[in-house]
């Protein structure tokens, strides 16, 4: 069956929520993919910042097979190892004393949503976060996430989220009522075009948090684990949640999310108050487990940072030599972007499926910047080929 036969197929048995790339992917390897047609990508996409150690990293695929041939599935009503370890790491390696696992962002963000709610008590339920943010696309997460277009044609959403303009911590302080209870921010918004926010900016935030009791939650669905050169991206950036969702990176593949939080605010969620009949399901977290110990392993984080200054150093040489197509690079780690000028943001969607046909995987977020998320393990070897790439691409073009 070739890639033409299998997107007819899907095409025609699914509901056409997906813009896909004509290729039917089946196998991976490291930063490399083969699509039925038998061509090789480089795929600067991971998933989606999901499979930071590069595809089949032989640890965690050691580890599923061997958790999928003791115990799959047992739900929330025992006790697994796998999970119980995975928690420990968690706790071992952050600020957080609890955790809750469910099985994706969107499920961890409404985990991190409710805590909040009802530790805040009765009247306090407003969670203010910011434009330009995503937060998943479950109703309350697409309400928390502040993109009008996510939310057209679904309303009425869940009441109480409200959305400051982003970067100016006054607008947001002046926002708060008797009502709120929470500020949700990503250290780095990753789907709307990689945009960091500035430490002085998150420090204002927390500050603002502090001043008015309300919880401070962090989604590092996309930054969490590695994928900005520290385990989350906080760490580097002077400023400390009271709570934290995870899930991208973590299962490198296997769906699970998590919410983690201090001992004091996990308090309130209580028997019976939350749960999820999949979430820490045994076999994720057995991968999990793996996926945290290589990347607390020796010199792991050093190589991120180390790859993403070789990374950045490349990208910038990019925007100098087409300055009428790239303006310059942000981002932080191996969760980079390139910027886009007018000329090159009418061109974006071209530019990627150009490297598409190069066999190079990037994507175009938030319709103004070239988005790289390679696996964490990337070459600086990789990195030089899919520079050559693009610039084969922008020659093209320009
Ligand atoms: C991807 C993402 C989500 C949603 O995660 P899903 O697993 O798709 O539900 C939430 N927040 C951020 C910051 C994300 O990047």
């Amino acid at each position: 069956m070739s890639n033409e036969q299998w997107a007819a197929r899907g095409n025609a048995v699914f509901i056409g929520t997906y813009n896909r790339f004509p290729a039917a992917m089946v196998k991976g390897s490291g930063c490399r993919l083969w699509d039925a047609d038998g061509k090789e990508y480089l795929d600067f996409l991971a998933g989606i910042a999901v499979c930071s150690l590069g595809h089949c990293h032989p640890r965690v695929t050691e580890a599923i097979c061997r958790q999928a041939a003791s115990l799959v599935h047992v739900s929330n009503l025992f006790h697994t190892q796998p999970q119980i370890e995975l928690a420990e790491l968690l706790v071992a390696n952050s600020f957080a004393d609890r955790v809750f696992m469910g099985n994706s962002g969107a499920e961890a963000n409404e985990a991190a949503i409710k805590l909040a709610r009802i530790y805040s008590g009765p009247g306090k339920y407003e969670i203010i976060s910011l434009a330009g943010s995503f937060h998943g696309r479950t109703l309350a997460t697409v309400a928390a996430t502040g993109q009008p277009k996510f939310h057209q044609g679904f309303e009425p959403l869940p009441q109480g989220f409200i959305h400051a303009e982003f970067g100016d911590p006054q607008t947001l302080e002046g926002l708060i009522t008797p009502q709120t209870c929470a500020i949700l921010c990503e250290p780095l918004q990753g789907e709307s075009g990689v945009r960091p926010l500035e430490p002085e900016y998150l420090q204002a935030i927390r500050t603002i948090c502090d001043r008015h009791g309300l919880l401070l939650i962090f989604d590092e669905v996309q930054t969490g684990l590695g994928r900005t050169g520290t385990l989350f991206a906080h760490q580097q950036l002077g400023v400390t949640p009271d709570i934290m969702t995870l899930a991208k990176a973590l299962g490198n593949g296997l769906p699970i999310g998590a919410m983690l939080t201090t001992e004091k605010i996990a308090a309130s969620l209580t028997v019976g108050t939350h749960a999820s009949t999949f979430g820490g399901n045994p076999v994720a977290a057995a991968a999990a487990v793996e996926v945290l110990k290589v990347m607390l392993g020796d010199g792991f984080l050093a190589s991120v940072q180390a790859r993403s200054r070789y990374f950045v150093e490349r990208l910038q040489g990019v925007a100098e030599r087409y300055p009428h197509l790239a303006t310059g690079v942000r981002g932080r780690g191996l969760l980079l972007g390139l910027v886009l000028s007018e000329r090159g943001i009418e061109l974006g969607m071209e530019i990627v499926q150009q490297m598409f046909a190069q066999g190079a995987l990037i994507n175009f977020a938030g319709n103004r910047v070239l988005r790289f998320v390679p696996p964490l393990i990337v070459s600086n070897e990789e990195i030089d080929q899919l520079i050559d790439a693009l610039c084969r691409v922008f020659d093209r073009l320009a």
